[in-house]
């Protein structure tokens, strides 16, 4: 990334607001990575384009309504269709919003929809410590297009940050309807304007004539840190990690291939509740082959809805007697951003085990069976934070 480009002082504050008013209006930071939301029809297909998005907003009135926060831009350059973004964009995403962190009281990060969940679970384990909002949107069709998503996206966004900040304080989607948890969140749709679902937990708000936040779902406001400003980022993407879908046809060859080193961790998606073909012993001795290593193999379910519980059928099992563990009702998404994350801590393959199982940020609910209360409390969980079963 090639540095800022920030709009300071482009006009945001409306002249017609008495300065009483100014005070008490919320004062975010847009960080704006690309995506279709600011893309220009070129010849080559659609692209986004330098400065065109904010040139954009500056002519749409709502964006200046006083009831919105005061905004302020800063630019990837160059702006990415979001199928390039990866961890090396994720933290300048992270680095931007930790140094801009006391100055504004929450963020809008503006992304390409296509892997947008991919960064809004990479930035919920990143931003350690976070006690701001920090929202992420995007839009099936650009503004520039007279039938768009991205103005209510944008605006809805805005004024969640603006009315909510105070209490806000994780990482969320807000896209179409909803406000989600943003690891709780998978692309589902390439045509429908409701492209994002929360499968496995109800989303934190919906966006509707009114925007009402179910505040029982919302992880429980952090202390801000009295070192105004701190903020902790861990940098991700330094471990090998890899994600493999089960299908029957399977060779165990081929997932040998992926287990090989230098893989430390693998989010394996497997049918139903966790399962995959346990019959084959080629299968089970790679498996087998590979836990030994220390590689930590996480079971996710394909399906969208349910969790991967390894214990309840004896496929699911004989994964557990390999050295599979539980992944429950993660996104794949999610695992992969949680895996590259604890293996970026250092951590031991038996701890990353142990703590894949946990809820973190609100990743995943453990099933009550398994004895959650053996959880394990890292040194930045505050007490506060709630249970780890209840999202947290
Ligand atoms: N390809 C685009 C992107 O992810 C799609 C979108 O923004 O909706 O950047």
């Amino acid at each position: 990334m090639r540095g800022d480009r920030r709009a300071l002082g482009s006009g945001r504050v409306h002249p017609d607001v008495s300065s009483a008013a100014v005070t008490e209006r919320a004062k975010i930071l847009i960080v704006y990575t690309g995506g279709t939301i600011g893309m220009r029809k070129a010849p080559e297909g659609y692209k986004p384009q330098k400065g065109h998005l904010q040139a954009l907003l500056a002519t749409i009135p709502y964006f200046e309504d006083p009831t919105l926060p005061r905004y302020e831009i800063v630019e990837f350059d160059p702006l990415l269709d979001s199928a390039n973004i990866g961890p090396r964009h994720w933290l300048w995403v992270a680095d931007t919003i930790r140094r801009n962190y006391a100055t504004y009281d929450g963020f809008l990060v503006i992304h390409g929809t296509d892997t947008l969940s991919y960064t809004a679970s990479a930035l919920s384990f990143m931003l350690e410590d976070l006690a701001k909002p920090v929202v992420l949107t995007g839009s099936q069709v650009p503004l520039a297009e007279t039938r768009n998503d991205a103005q209510h996206n944008l605006l809805a966004a805005m004024q969640v940050l603006g009315r909510h900040h105070e209490r806000l304080t994780e990482v969320m989607v807000c896209f179409a309807s909803h406000l989600f948890r943003g690891n709780r969140t998978t692309k589902v749709s390439v045509g429908s304007f409701d492209a994002f679902a929360s499968p496995n937990f109800p989303p934190l708000g919906r966006i509707g004539i009114d925007i009402v936040i179910d505040w029982q779902r919302t992880l429980p406001a952090r202390a801000r840190r009295p070192d105004v400003g701190m903020l902790e980022v861990v940098e991700l993407g330094n471990a090998t990690v890899g994600v493999f879908r089960v299908f029957p046809g399977l060779k165990p060859k081929l997932l040998e291939a992926v287990l090989a080193p230098p893989v430390q961790g693998v989010v394996l998606e497997c049918f139903g509740a966790g399962n995959a073909p346990t019959a084959d012993p080629g299968f089970m001795e790679v498996l087998r082959e590979a836990t030994g290593r220390g590689v930590v193999i996480v079971a996710v379910t394909q399906p969208h809805r349910g969790s991967a519980n390894l214990s309840l059928y004896a496929t699911g099992r004989a994964l557990l007697d390999v050295g599979v563990v539980s992944g429950y009702d993660m996104t794949t998404e999610a695992a992969a951003a949680k895996l590259f994350y604890l293996f970026e801590k250092g951590f031991t393959p038996t701890r990353v085990k142990r703590l894949v199982q946990q809820s973190l940020v609100g990743e995943l609910t453990v099933p009550s069976r398994t004895g959650e209360g053996s959880a394990e409390v890292l040194p930045w969980q505050a007490a506060d934070r709630g249970s780890p079963n209840t999202g947290r």
